[in-house]
């Protein structure tokens, strides 16, 4: 282990705005399908890191944003509250400053002999150049696993990453490292509060959420940090996610609607 190193790495992401810092060990990603496993990426892999940035209450509930403007109003008001508010300030300015960090922090290992590894932020403009060359249009590397390997949340019902703190407002960014870091502990009990909630399936406007077989209440409220979701429980329906959320005015209500964290 590598004494005194997180303590000094979560330093340096608050310091770059980050919110939510934390640290699996490779272990945890026991189970990953080939591919996208931290040893695929770094043979001598031990630790990744992973950074998280809320979107801010304001961009999550765009819908309050410029009902008084008489320059934007109708369709186009619904145009940029979607297009340029939530997409623009909410995802890809977010995704540019967490690149950064993971950049800073892997410069920072890799000054002190740890050979690291970071990633374009998903859906940045980068990463979707490469998305389609995926089997199965997904990254290679998936930062809602290693957020919630991480101890910073767990997967909803929305098929993101819930924490207690931003509820599912927040974006991520990882990186892989060789260092040995001390991981940070998995959430206690669950986040996402499950069926008896269900916002998220209900007011989804393209009808893309769908949940996985067995994910029902049976996997709810056991004690202890083997009840924590670490892989999904729900499916989205991306094509129908992507044509239908401009259309439905719906782009990211699943995560707005979500009561944790606000
Ligand atoms: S953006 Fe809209 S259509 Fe897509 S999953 Fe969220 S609520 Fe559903
Ligand atoms: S809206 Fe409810 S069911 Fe959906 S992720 Fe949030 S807490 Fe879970």
């Amino acid at each position: 282990m590598v004494k005194d190193m997180k303590r000094k790495l979560s330093r340096i992401a608050r310091l770059e705005g980050a919110r939510l810092f934390g640290v699996a060990g490779v272990e945890r990603f026991a189970g990953a399908p080939r591919g996208h496993h931290p040893l695929d990426f770094l043979p001598r892999a031990r630790s990744v890191v992973v950074v998280g940035l809320p979107v801010l209450k304001s961009i999550a509930d765009y819908q309050t944003l410029l009902k008084n403007s008489e320059m934007i109003t109708g369709k186009l008001r619904q145009e940029y509250l979607q297009q340029y508010f939530y997409q623009i300030t909410g995802y890809d300015i977010l995704n540019q400053r967490l690149e950064q960090i993971v950049l800073s922090l892997s410069l920072y290992l890799d000054d002190r002999g740890f050979d690291s590894i970071y990633f374009p932020a998903t859906y940045s403009g980068q990463y979707k150049a490469f998305q389609n060359k995926v089997p199965g249009n997904a990254g290679i590397f998936s930062m809602r696993h290693a957020a919630v390997r991480a101890g910073l949340g767990e997967f909803g019902l929305n098929n993101v990453v819930v924490t207690p703190s931003y509820g599912p407002r927040v974006r991520f960014n990882a990186l892989v490292t060789e260092a040995e870091l001390e991981p940070t502990p998995l959430p206690a009990e669950q986040i996402c509060l499950g069926l008896k909630c269900g916002a998220c399936l209900k007011q989804c406007g393209g009808a893309a959420l769908s949940l996985l077989d067995g994910a029902g209440e049976s996997n709810n409220h056991h004690a202890g940090s083997e009840a924590v979701r670490l892989d999904p429980v729900s499916r989205t329906n991306i094509p129908a996610c992507s044509s239908k959320r401009i259309q439905a005015f719906c782009y990211g209500r699943c995560i707005q609607v979500c009561p944790v964290g606000n």
